[in-house]
């Protein structure tokens, strides 16, 4: 099946990547052709589908780096562990129906609760369900410690080197993507200290051998600098948060080639006044302390040509699912990127940080056709991006996307 896109400006994803009055083609999940109209050399077929764009705008279909799907944005995540997962499940296939209709085409989700990631992925790919591309890490490892039972079934504790190296086989036995470790205490359980070290140096690198058998790459939750280092000398590809990073820390990323994933939006909501009296106070003591702290490590490994990629933390308070370009939208309102760095941040470069830059995160020929059509030019006013009103069309693999949550 072929379709046809024309008369858009079309921002490719990379840099100066503009095409005005241009016209996209696919050739089923694929792009073929993008680029002027007169020089387009794709014979349309007489059952092309043709849609006319002129005046819209398109980019390429958005990346959230960092997700829990089976997490709600409820204030006290605690309650989270009253519902069981059936239910969740459920939930979370509503909440990646509606990521997908706030134009994002691929999520990574970094840890779910007894699995509802690979479920969930797996009702997207047989097309239950209308979600992204979804990326899945199982379960979170992590070394024993106080606050786990926080979020019941989410966290595998292991401890010592050989218990880290089976707690990964486990993830990898049920078809993870990508496996995430703890490498520093959490701001969402009540007794970590997000900037004290936890799993240290060889229990991370037994995890990251483990997936590298099989090619797949480590993230790690790290807000310290020690357990950054750590992870880092490890072996991680990612770094989720990176809150408390000094300036060497940041060194070590970009001379290691390691990703920093932004995670602005945990912060921002939970500090939010008229949030504040129901998320427990030792989250929020903690939230406050950071929320500042993660902007200034942001300018600051931008500075140093750290590769920073987009992730939300979607899911955790108040951070819902769906509103996942306030984060894009922050980079751009606290002047740490313009609109098209922004953007960039969202696509290519979050691709690439998440192992599947060949496949998607820029609209090229040979590319995956995943791409969101906005009424609105997001380089005038990137706000337009929150607004789901403005988002026309999101496609994905060359498929228009369309919901079974909304009556038509
Ligand atoms: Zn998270």
């Amino acid at each position: 099946m072929q379709t046809v896109l024309q008369g858009a400006t079309i921002f490719d994803g990379t840099d100066n990547g503009f095409h005005t009055d241009a016209v996209m083609v696919f050739q089923d999940d694929k792009i073929v052709y993008i680029g002027s109209q007169d020089e387009c050399d794709i014979e349309i077929n007489d059952d092309a589908l043709v849609y006319d764009v002129s005046g819209q705008f398109i980019i390429p279909g958005l990346i959230d780096t960092h997700v829990h799907l089976d997490l709600h944005g409820v204030p006290d995540t605690y309650q989270e562990n009253l519902l069981d997962d059936k239910y969740r499940a459920i939930r979370a296939a509503v909440d990646m129906e509606k990521t997908a209709k706030a134009g994002f085409t691929t999520v990574r989700n970094v840890g779910s609760v007894n699995f509802i990631d690979i479920a969930v992925k797996k009702a997207v790919e047989e097309g239950l369900i209308g979600g992204p591309r979804i990326l899945t890490s199982g379960k979170i490892i992590c070394m024993q410690s106080s606050g786990s039972e926080y979020f019941s079934g989410l966290y595998r504790e292991a401890d010592g080197i050989d218990e880290n190296r089976k707690a990964a086989r486990e993830q990898l036995k049920e078809g993870v993507d990508f496996l995430k470790v703890m490498a520093t205490g959490a701001i969402m359980n009540p007794g970590g200290v997000p900037g004290a070290p936890q799993l240290n140096v060889e229990e991370i690198r037994a995890v990251v051998d483990e997936g590298l058998k099989l090619g797949i790459y480590t993230a790690a939750h790290a807000h310290g600098a020690e357990g950054i280092k750590n992870a880092i000398n490890a072996g991680v590809r990612t770094i989720e948060h990176g809150t408390l990073a000094d300036d060497e820390t940041l060194w070590m990323m970009k001379n290691n080639d390691v990703y920093l994933v932004s995670t602005l939006s945990s912060n921002y909501f939970m500090v939010r006044k008229e949030n504040e009296e129901a998320i427990p106070e030792f989250m929020r003591e903690k939230a406050e302390e950071v929320s500042q702290m993660r902007k200034n490590v942001i300018r600051k490994a931008l500075d140093i040509g750290v590769k920073v990629i987009m992730g939300t933390d979607a899911g955790t308070p108040y951070n819902y699912h769906g509103n996942n370009s306030m984060e894009l939208v922050r980079y751009v309102r606290e002047n740490l990127m313009t609109t098209e760095q922004a953007i960039i941040a969202s696509t290519k470069t979050a691709a690439e940080a998440i192992g599947i830059g060949d496949i998607t995160g820029t609209l090229e020929a040979g590319k995956s056709a995943d791409c969101v059509v906005l009424k609105k030019d997001p380089m005038d006013d990137v706000t337009c991006l929150l607004d789901t009103n403005n988002i026309s069309m999101t496609f994905k693999e060359g498929k228009l996307l369309k919901c079974l949550c909304e009556w038509e």
